[in-house]
């Protein structure tokens, strides 16, 4: 846990977010600025600050797309489609500095890089 970060506040129950998904793990809630019809946001309890920190965090990464996996055959994105984005540091324009993957779908999200 990190003192002034806004995810830690979310996962402790400090500040209100819309769950989703729930393990031991791993949370995930509706983003707050949806960019898509669905926009969901999948953290790990444990503080890292960006990918390439979480990818040296044990089983961290792995504990995340098991989460993304299990959450969207249950809704059954899977079967419709879904993207996942992390953004990591200024060009990214990341603005929380607790990993997080952005998980959209709900519709036609046009293709990426065109
Ligand atoms: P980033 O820009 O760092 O990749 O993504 C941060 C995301 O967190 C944004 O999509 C933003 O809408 C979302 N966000 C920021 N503050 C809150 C909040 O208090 N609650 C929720 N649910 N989402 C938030
Ligand atoms: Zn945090």
């Amino acid at each position: 846990m990190s003192d002034n970060c806004l995810f830690c506040k979310i996962i402790k129950g400090d500040i209100p977010s819309t769950r989703i998904y729930e393990s031991d793990r791993v949370i995930g809630f509706v983003d707050l600025h949806p960019q898509a019809k669905k926009h969901f946001l999948f953290v790990h309890k444990n503080h890292t600050s960006n990918i390439n920190e979480m990818a040296y965090d044990g089983h961290s990464l792995v504990d995340v797309y098991q989460a993304i996996a299990e959450f969207t055959k249950k809704e059954q994105l899977d079967f419709s489609g879904f993207r996942v984005v992390t953004n990591q540091g200024k060009h990214s324009g990341q603005t929380v500095f607790h990993t997080h993957f952005h998980v959209l779908g709900g519709e036609h999200l046009g293709h990426f890089g065109s």
